[in-house]
């Protein structure tokens, strides 16, 4: 059962860029239906037995992604496909889009085994950053457009005053941007940062419990101190799935399984998964060596023999599961992000995409492909 009590008065702070969003989240839902959903039960034995079936699919939607038409579309399709677990953006709009998008795929009385996850992070966790440009320094060269996967830059137009002419600038779309920094590597006059903003999570845990049963914390910082103070929170409030994201970016092996070691020995045995994340937000390309680092990750928490179930994230695509098998590597689930969004990005972009039923049996063919 819940622990709602635990919730303390002192607001944690934990990084996102959901400023604007911030009063939303503390205030009512202006849709109160979504309140009253059927996601109330908290590690059912579904949810346990699709981690145990070590065939677990998980749609990541991104931590920082807060396309409300995206995710509903994306959560609509892969639920219809076959997904059963969701990651999204710790935010009320982000939850009640996707729980629209469960309502077009999946039966009310059904949606019982279909469960949402939100994401948060420490403050310097990758996955919760969103790229800014420097005016001053932005050259107009249109790179960073070009290799953005989530259209999170704009142009805009503006008037030149002195010639009476318009020009224009690049701009980030704070909402679509998931902090993935491939626009920073091809920027050739350093004119693109990452910002991190705040906002207090905890109400989440009250007011919107009943739409989720799990809780994802980006670990991969290295101030200790931070991952235990928001993981002890956690703890002690929520009494679903927690699941720890952890990559080996900025963490050594031995830093990694220690950090795993010390955050569950408070917890009971398989309530915890731990993320392997090879190369975070990498996955755009569907071969062996962008999925790589996360059957190594994998490989690394297997090896300690934890009660913790595993799921591999970062670079995963359709070859992930065989790379594993292939180098004897266990694991209960697979977490899939950019690979997964990409596939079906010309059907979700489309306009007529929940009326046109050969769009949507197409795009469903590829996402069952991916699932399967
Ligand atoms: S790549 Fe850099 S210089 Fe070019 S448009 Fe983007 S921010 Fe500006
Ligand atoms: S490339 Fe990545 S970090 Fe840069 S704007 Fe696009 S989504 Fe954001």
């Amino acid at each position: 059962m819940v622990k709602r009590e635990k919730v303390s008065s002192e607001e944690l702070v934990v990084s996102s860029d959901f400023v604007a969003s911030q009063q939303n989240l503390i205030g009512q839902s202006s849709d109160n239906s979504i309140l009253t959903t059927p996601h109330s039960s908290l590690l059912t034995p579904h949810f346990k037995q699709l981690l145990d079936s070590k065939s677990c699919f998980k749609l990541i939607c991104g931590a920082g992604n807060e396309n409300l038409e995206e995710i509903e579309r994306l959560v609509a399709l892969y639920a219809k496909s076959g997904c059963r677990f969701f990651d999204l953006s710790a935010s009320k709009e982000v939850l009640a889009a996707a729980q629209r998008g469960l309502d077009f795929a999946i039966p009310k009385e059904q949606q019982k085994d279909y469960h949402f996850c939100i994401s948060i992070g420490t403050k310097n966790d990758q996955h919760v950053q969103k790229a800014v440009i420097d005016p001053e320094k932005c050259k107009n060269c249109g790179k960073c457009v070009e290799i953005c996967p989530q259209d999170a830059i704009s142009k805009q137009q503006m008037a030149n005053s002195r010639v009476g002419l318009l020009s224009h600038r690049y701009e980030i779309v704070g909402k679509n941007c998931i902090g993935c920094m491939k626009c920073q590597k091809v920027c050739e006059f350093d004119a693109i940062s990452f910002h991190i903003s705040h906002f207090t999570f905890h109400s989440l845990l009250t007011s919107h419990l009943s739409l989720f049963t799990c809780i994802e914390l980006h670990a991969s910082d290295t101030d200790e101190a931070e991952v235990d103070e928001i993981w002890e929170y956690l703890n002690e409030n929520f009494d679903g799935m927690l699941s720890l994201c952890l990559s080996r970016r900025k963490l050594s092996n031995e830093q990694v399984l220690n950090r795993i070691k010390r955050l569950i020995k408070d917890r009971k045995p398989y309530t915890t998964i731990i993320q392997a994340d090879g190369s975070p937000m990498s996955g755009g390309e569907d071969d062996y060596k962008t999925t790589l680092q996360a059957v190594a990750m994998a490989e690394l928490v297997q090896s300690a023999n934890l009660p913790v179930y595993v799921l591999l994230s970062g670079g995963t695509n359709s070859k992930t599961a065989q790379l594993a098998n292939l180098c004897g590597v266990n694991f209960n689930g697979i977490a899939v992000g950019s690979y997964a969004r990409k596939i079906v990005k010309k059907y979700i972009e489309r306009k007529d995409f929940f009326k046109n039923e050969a769009i949507f049996e197409e795009a469903l063919k590829i996402a069952r492909f991916l699932i399967k």
